[in-house]
């Protein structure tokens, strides 16, 4: 009784955490860029914050054109000492600014496919995946969507 209440309350920080980290399924802690096509990889996600005791003290970017699931599309991570929009001291720009990565835009004007992408990495530097009971596969913790939609089974070069 005491085993499964406890169990149940452990359940219930994670999901407050996740809720902090991802409210209302948008990753909190990324800056995202688009420079409209200049480069391949038009889109830039920077994921920001605290995880780096994950990576070894790097900080993750990814770059991606429109469909990076796509077989000829692009996806490719890169890792830093810094924040590659905050070079030499300076501020990263805020929404609708722009940095030698493009104009800052918010997660939600990414691409769909990008989002999952940026959403799979995001998961997986703050430990944000859970078992799924009916699939068998992992999802973002809360996340509500279709089995199939799984992003952890889907991975970019
Ligand atoms: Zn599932």
């Amino acid at each position: 009784m005491h085993k499964a209440h406890k169990a149940k309350s452990a359940h219930a920080g994670k999901l407050a955490r996740a809720t902090r980290l991802l409210p209302n399924g948008i990753p909190r802690w990324v800056r995202v860029y688009d420079n409209g096509g200049e480069t391949i990889d038009r889109y830039t996600v920077v994921y920001t914050g605290r995880y780096a005791q994950k990576t070894g003290g790097e900080h993750w970017v990814l770059g991606m054109n429109g469909a990076p699931y796509h077989p000829q599309g692009v996806g490719m991570h890169s890792s830093h000492t810094g924040m590659v929009d905050a070079l030499g001291g300076k501020w990263s720009p805020k929404i609708g600014r722009k940095c030698h990565l493009g104009v800052r835009v918010r997660f939600e004007d990414l691409p769909e496919d990008c989002q999952r992408a940026a959403l799979s990495d995001y998961c997986y530097l703050w430990d944000l995946y859970e078992d799924c009971g009916s699939c068998g596969g992992y999802h973002p913790m809360g996340w509500d969507g279709d089995c199939r939609d799984n992003v952890h089974s889907l991975v970019i070069g």
